[in-house]
């Protein structure tokens, strides 16, 4: 793979970063994942508004559009030839000598790779993921997109390890997110039921493309949170991210969601969601 590192375009092999980034030693880094399908960006304009924002809360000095990330990543895409998969991008606020206090005016450390992966016909979409709950233990800004992650890795790990797919994650009786991705239900009624935005989670881009057209899968859109006994009795579930797109959630701690099997209703947003990417995709 080629790889970029500030600036410059390089073999994986030969790429680096100092032993003293701060992206390394303390996660004060931000990041993005775009998916590629047909060889085009799916949704570049709103990840770059919001890796704005995660920059701006933790007061990173990093202009997207000074530094022209569009055109990294057109080119990642050329040198890789990719046409599935993902771009990775990664901002961290630096390189200093250790200590707590962050430094001020170090040039941030900005890499970026791709993967090539199966998003469209992805395993997962066919046969549908089965969920366990655990604590969320995460910190309490988890709207902004930091390289934090042990604890969803930690929890990713858990579901894995315990024969399962991934985690939902619970507070307060109520589901927040998956290890990497939101959470929604299906009611009976044909209620689309998704948690509101807050600093509780990650302000997810597919999240909100699929509020855009929930009501061209016939879905009628409830910002309100829910807890794991109603998700268990919904009648569908589903799990929404940048790689995953919608992927159906057929089983919870055990408990079949509906029949068991994806549903109709996770099926239609999937496919609406993919058709109106395709109208978009950046190139
Ligand atoms: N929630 C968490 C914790 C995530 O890590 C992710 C994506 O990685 C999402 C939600 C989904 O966000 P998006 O649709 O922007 O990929």
């Amino acid at each position: 793979r080629i790889v970029h590192v500030n600036g410059s375009f390089l073999p994986e092999e030969s790429a680096s970063l100092s032993i003293f980034d701060r992206g390394l030693l303390f996660a004060d880094a931000v990041y993005e994942v775009t998916a590629v399908i047909d060889g085009g960006l799916v949704d570049f304009e709103a990840h770059q508004q919001r890796l704005r924002r995660s920059l701006g809360e933790l007061d990173i000095a990093f202009d997207p559009e000074a530094e022209d990330l569009l055109g990294i990543h057109r080119q990642l895409l050329q040198r890789n030839d990719l046409r599935e998969g993902l771009i990775y991008l990664q901002i961290s606020r630096g390189v200093a000598d250790r200590d707590f206090v962050q430094p001020r005016g170090t040039p941030p450390s900005v890499i970026l790779f791709t993967q090539a992966l199966p998003l469209l016909e992805a395993p997962a979409a066919a046969r549908g993921l089965r969920i366990i709950t655990r604590p969320d233990l995460r910190w309490h800004r988890r709207d902004i997109k930091t390289t934090q992650l042990l604890y969803p890795s930690m929890m990713k790990s858990t579901a894995v390890a315990a024969g399962v797919d991934d985690v939902w994650m619970v507070e307060n009786g109520e589901v927040t997110e998956g290890s990497s991705s939101n959470a929604h239900i299906i009611t009976a009624e044909g209620q689309l039921i998704t948690r509101p935005l807050s600093h509780d989670i990650l302000h997810g881009i597919t999240r909100a493309a699929v509020l855009d057209y929930a009501a061209e899968a016939d879905l009628e859109v409830v910002e309100r949170p829910f807890g794991v006994a109603e998700a268990q009795a919904a009648r569908e579930a589903f799990a929404t991210s940048a790689t995953a797109f919608v992927t159906p959630v057929v089983e919870i701690n055990g408990h079949p969601i509906g029949d068991g099997a994806p549903g109709p209703g996770t099926r239609r947003i999937r496919e609406r969601y993919i058709a109106r990417s395709r109208e978009r995709l950046q190139y």
